[in-house]
């Protein structure tokens, strides 16, 4: 346990939703608008509604220019819902009653607002909140207030932490994080758009706190990566804090020492190190000499959009420009893993009562060929470009990797015949699932292995990796998981497979020489964590 104060009264409890430790004032976000006359002139009230949401949409589009190609999606889905004559037709309906533009406006989008929060699905309860920033942004425009600048006119000059029962995206980027803070919601999703663009910019925030006594103003420190809010901290709460905020910060300077360091063990041993990708923007600013390859492209990026899925065009200029930043080392691209804590609306699976055990990776890509041929017509003409690797999720028999085979070389064969450049790719398998670990031998229709600790933990101790009361059983050192990959890094050598690992415990120092002793010589991980990983394979000894 990390030294903060025990949960008690002034330490709340909640989930962890993005990493990190923040202090500053706590900041309420804004209530919705309220809503003044409930009748008016249909004739005008129809044109201020439509006005409001006309220049709700041109502040939105203004913000586009702004962001990167994820968080642009965001905005891109919110204005695409504006434009939707589906979304203002109710409003305008009530309007030609009699009801007051912002009236009609509110009463139509609460319903639609409760309608996503009662929804079964995680993903349509985690679009509430960008139904409510648009429903708040056009009241605000309705009633031209601001919304710029702290909620609720206060006034703070060191580190917001803001709270309230849940964040919208659009004030998420429209804050100024450039003094640090942090986010602590009532509500909220770990698998929001916020909680995403959190974690992406390395925002701590903590979700799910609950019905919690909060006063405006207090001092916090929040810890994103344990889920707890302290507020009002004794003087004592604060130095522990800042001894942990400064140890971190140490820590990370020396790690980052070894980051352009080849991986080397204290007795010579080399280890390949290789980075995990989400999507083709974390590699801005990155030197690919610092790594060994991508060892993990999670292509689900491609597939979290508004406008549909992804066509075959999209894909492959995506792919490309991550061959291109690799000059020449190997990338391996996953082909989709939705489902599970990943759905993908009009794809998945929505009512599924274990999605961790149902359709989803390589289940789902194989349910739905006509979308699985598009990824890999991409991939095809992408490998023309690079070392490309193509990886398959969740294989749980030898079937699933000849039936992707087959489609791949039906996939090359008409792209040949309809001339357009492609080329053959190495197709290789994450090992996440532990029949597929304990049997290694089955799969020698597979090019390679990755293993994937982060499900094969979860499967192997029947601790979901997303469910914080579990979180302790949920622990790839126990000696069962690092059994399994033992006999999984022997068996693939047996075969003359290459193995790698890129799930998370290949970055968390306390895990790597556990790996290391299970024979793994190659793993991927985060590219923030490429130089603790370096450093701690540097102080390993495995002749000791
Ligand atoms: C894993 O399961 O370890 C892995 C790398 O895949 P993901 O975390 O994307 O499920
Ligand atoms: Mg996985």
């Amino acid at each position: 346990m990390r030294p903060m104060p025990e949960a008690g009264a002034r330490t709340y409890r909640g989930t962890p939703a993005a990493p990190g430790l923040a202090q500053g004032t706590l900041v309420f976000l804004e209530e919705p608008v309220a809503v003044e006359a409930a009748e008016g002139d249909p004739r005008a009230e129809d044109k201020r509604l439509r006005a409001a949401v006309a220049q709700a949409i041109g502040d939105l589009t203004g913000l586009l220019g702004t962001l990167d190609e994820e968080t642009a999606g965001i905005i891109e889905f919110q204005i695409a819902m504006l434009e939707d004559d589906a979304l203002i037709e109710p409003a305008v309906g009530l309007i030609a009653q009699g009801r007051a533009a912002a009236a009609a406006w509110q009463a139509v989008l609460g319903e639609q607002v409760a309608d996503y929060e009662a929804a079964e699905d995680e993903y349509f309860r985690a679009r509430a909140a960008d139904l409510k920033d648009l429903r708040d942004r056009v009241l605000r425009g309705l009633s031209a207030t601001s919304d710029t600048g702290p909620p609720g006119g206060t006034a703070v000059s060191g580190a917001m932490v803001l709270t309230g029962h849940d964040v919208t995206p659009s004030r998420f980027l429209e804050t100024d994080w450039s003094r640090g803070g942090g986010l602590a919601l009532r509500q909220g999703s770990p698998s929001s758009h916020v909680a995403m663009l959190a974690r992406s910019r390395g925002i701590p925030m903590v979700v799910g706190l609950g019905d919690v006594e909060l006063a405006k103003e207090s001092a916090v420190l929040l810890d994103g990566s344990d889920g707890l809010l302290v507020v009002d901290p004794s003087a004592e709460d604060r130095r522990a804090f800042d001894a942990r905020q400064e140890a971190a910060r140490v820590q990370h300077e020396i790690e980052e020492r070894y980051r352009s360091n080849p991986g080397v063990t204290r007795d010579g041993t080399a280890v390949a190190v290789m980075i995990n990708v989400a999507k083709p923007e974390e590699l801005e600013g990155l030197d690919p000499a610092d790594c060994d390859g991508i060892g993990l492209v999670r292509s689900e990026f491609l597939f979290y959009r508004a406008a549909g899925l992804p066509d075959e065009n999209v894909q492959y200029e995506a792919y490309r420009r991550i061959l291109d930043w690799a000059e020449g080392r190997p990338v391996v691209i996953r082909t989709l893993d939705a489902g599970g804590d990943k759905p993908i609306a009009g794809l998945t699976a929505p009512e599924e009562s274990n999605p961790f055990l149902g359709l989803r990776g390589l289940r789902l890509s194989l349910a739905h060929p006509e979308v699985f041929r598009i990824q890999l017509r991409a991939l095809a003409r992408a490998a023309v470009h690079g070392n490309l690797k193509i990886m398959l999720p969740m294989v749980t028999r030898p079937e699933e990797v000849s039936r992707a085979r087959l489609l791949f070389s039906e996939v090359l064969a008409g792209l040949r015949a309809e001339g357009i450049a492609c080329a053959e790719a190495p197709i290789g398998m994450m090992v996440e699932v532990p029949a597929a670990a304990l049997a290694p031998e089955l799969f020698a229709g597979a090019d390679f292995f990755s293993i994937g600790s982060n499900d094969l933990t979860q499967y192997v101790t029947a601790a979901g990796r997303d469910i914080a009361a579990v979180a302790n059983l949920n622990d790839p050192s126990h000696p069962a998981v690092l059994k399994l990959i033992g006999m999984l890094v022997t068996g693939a050598d047996a075969m003359g497979k290459q193995v790698s690992l890129c799930g998370d415990a290949g970055g968390e120092p306390a895990h790597i020489p556990a790996l290391l002793r299970c024979g793994l010589r190659s793993l991927s991980v985060a590219p923030m964590a490429l130089g603790r990983t370096k450093a701690a394979i540097a102080l390993t000894d495995l002749r000791a």
